[in-house]
């Protein structure tokens, strides 16, 4: 589902070149197009054609779209995205930055290391009766 979303966001990028249109980049719009399922690309075209954004970057939760916080639930779902998620306020589709999903790390996370649990073993208190 990831990449169909990256394929908008390449078909939105090479749309809104404003350098005149060639063959070459009609060929690459053509190809994005052929792997993008009909509905979705129908959605993205009826915003473009509206001025708006196809495809929106999520950067720290906020949709680059409209700079409205996204939900926490799309949010946490767009990290192992297995469906594709609208903004509910400008209904691009959101595409989180791989960068912001695997951050690069320098150094493997240690291990959990099990604490062990010290019972105390309380000794019967002599009650005085
Ligand atoms: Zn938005």
């Amino acid at each position: 589902m990831r990449a169909t979303v990256e394929n908008l966001f390449a078909l939105q990028q090479l749309q809104l070149q404003t350098v005149p249109a060639s063959a070459e980049r009609n060929a690459k719009i053509r190809k994005l197009r052929e792997k993008i399922p009909v509905p979705v690309l129908s959605h993205f075209d009826r915003l473009m054609a509206m001025g708006r954004k196809g495809v929106a970057l999520v950067h720290d939760g906020i949709c680059r779209g409209c700079h409205l916080r996204v939900p926490s639930g799309t949010a946490a779902s767009l990290a192992r995205p297995k469906d594709l998620y609208l903004c509910d306020n400008c209904g691009a589709y959101l595409l989180v930055p791989l960068d912001e999903i695997n951050p690069p790390v320098d150094s493997t996370p240690p291990m959990p290391v099990p604490v062990p649990v010290r019972k105390t073993r309380k000794k019967p208190v002599a009650t005085a009766v």
